[in-house]
């Protein structure tokens, strides 16, 4: 292994002084934003390619109006909030779940099928179910929808806020960040919506595309392959991960996620509307769908802390320590912004294990 390693680095260092440029790669999801850290990649690294964290961070990209949407049902005694863990410090506009705990009854849940439970356990109380994260996680959402239609679960919900990566990258390119030369694809987004949903990305807009797992080889690798597809001018596609990721995906979840969702306008936190890129329930489940149970809505907000740069570290604009509150006034202890209140945000990340990138 540590020979592939190093074949691989030799590989990276050779193309980067090739180019008589910096080459700047986007790690599209945090997990490989946690993963390049941990491994210490970074730290060997040549100096001609910059890694660019991305949007891929689920948490990160939830606008502060869905959770004052959720928070504005807080104070009914008759509806429980279930939520992933690591949504409890993202900051509405004035307070987050986590600090709405004393009046609101928020239960953290592991799974859907948590919240799920929770309806049935509590049929006098509607459970809403706070679904958020990229196409991994879609289908769990749409398997409890499903459930609680079949078991005729009318006190069970949920606030759909998935989101799309292909339709972000797109925006990326087009409106935010022509810089990027490159994308590193998410392993585990690909298992669902398969390494051939990033043909446009390469065939469009000109960015090599490689599929990649999270082991240290797998992301070395990745970035060699791209630093040599931008010398050879030749953009391609390429699954690194194919032992797991296939060209079309997972046919089923793919499936479920048709049957139940359809694509909307998505709203991301600090970047605004990108056109295509949410996923609401189809009409035809709408009983199911919180927003439209309970007259809710989400709006672009424009009320982000003051002097939080997390839409410019989410496009890949700036660096995490670029931003002037980072390890000063935001920290994960005090996150002011989203970027920071997750373990896969970038902005935690960056403190967690290097704290100014210059590790
Ligand atoms: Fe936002 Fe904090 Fe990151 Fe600055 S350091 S961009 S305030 S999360």
């Amino acid at each position: 292994m540590q020979q592939r390693l190093q074949q691989a680095r030799v590989a990276l260092e050779h193309a980067c002084d090739a180019i008589d440029r910096p080459i700047h790669v986007m790690e599209v999801c945090g997990t490989h934003t946690v993963a390049i850290f941990r491994h210490g990649i970074r730290s060997i690294l040549p100096p001609g390619i910059k890694l660019l964290s991305g949007p891929g961070c689920p948490v990160c990209v939830t606008d502060q109006s869905y959770i004052d949407a959720a928070l504005s049902l807080a104070e009914r005694d008759d509806i429980i909030l279930a939520t992933y863990g690591d949504m409890l410090r993202v900051p509405g506009e004035r307070e987050s779940l986590e600090t709405c705990q004393g009046v609101a009854e928020v239960r953290v849940v592991l799974s859907s099928d948590d919240a799920l439970q929770l309806a049935r356990q509590y049929p006098d109380k509607t459970v809403v179910f706070l679904a958020v994260g990229f196409e991994t996680t879609t289908p769990a959402t749409a398997v409890v929808v499903q459930d609680a239609a079949r078991l005729g679960l009318e006190n069970f919900c949920v606030m759909c806020s998935h989101k799309t990566v292909i339709p972000a990258i797109e925006a990326l390119l087009s409106q935010k960040n022509d810089r990027i030369d490159a994308f590193l694809c998410p392993g585990h987004v690909s298992v669902i919506i398969g390494a051939e949903a990033y043909r446009p990305v390469v065939e469009d807009f000109g960015r090599p595309c490689v599929v990649a797992g999270f082991e240290a080889i797998q992301i070395l690798e990745g970035l060699a392959a791209i630093a040599q597809d931008l010398v050879a001018g030749k953009p391609q596609l390429r699954n690194q991960y194919g032992a797991v990721v296939t060209p079309d995906g997972n046919p089923a979840a793919r499936a479920i996620i048709d049957e139940y969702f359809e694509a909307c306008d998505g709203i991301w936190r600090g970047i605004g509307v990108i056109p295509g890129s949410g996923l609401k329930l189809r009409d035809k489940y709408q009983q199911f769908d919180g927003f439209a149970r309970f007259g809710l809505s989400e709006t672009v907000s424009d009320k982000a802390a003051r002097g939080c740069r997390c839409g410019e570290v989410l496009c890949g604009l700036i660096d995490p320590s670029d931003c002037g509150l980072f390890g000063k006034a935001c920290n994960p202890q005090h996150p002011i912004g989203p970027c920071m209140v997750s373990s896969e945000g970038a902005c935690a990340a960056w403190f967690k294990y290097g704290r100014h990138g210059h590790e």
